[in-house]
């Protein structure tokens, strides 16, 4: 799925009953991301396995070039996801060279217009 339908905060809105994660990679030190994908749960599966499964997601961190990981998501993982973040990150911090693994929490909701500067998408 492109960002183009973008997830962004506000207040008066609908609350997702389903996780939305919003994943960002950024090269260190860069103010682009390298990678950003949108991530929903559905059919059980959970947002953040299909993001650690993702071929396009882990294909950033081929190179030993440091990263930074930005997660944007409407709910907190579950346990089991968490222990699947915190396992990923400390498998592969020094052989990915990751830099920094936030989790942050969002409102999020669909908007129909032009998505903020930050989250467009390449071109
Ligand atoms: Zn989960």
């Amino acid at each position: 799925m492109a960002c183009k339908e973008i997830l962004t905060t506000g207040l008066r809105c609908w609350w997702p009953k389903r996780t939305v994660l919003c994943s960002f990679v950024y090269a260190k030190h860069s103010q682009n991301p390298i990678f950003q994908q949108i991530y929903k749960s559905e059919a059980g599966r959970h947002a953040e396995l299909q993001m650690l499964k993702d071929r396009a997601f882990l294909s950033n961190f081929k190179d030993k070039n440091a990263v930074d990981i930005i997660l944007v998501m409407n709910y907190s993982p579950c346990y089991f996801c968490a222990g699947e973040l915190n396992y990923f990150y400390k498998k592969y911090r020094t052989a990915y060279s990751i830099n920094s693994f936030n989790i942050r929490f969002s409102q999020l909701y669909k908007t129909y217009g032009s998505p903020p500067k930050e989250v467009k998408e390449k071109t």
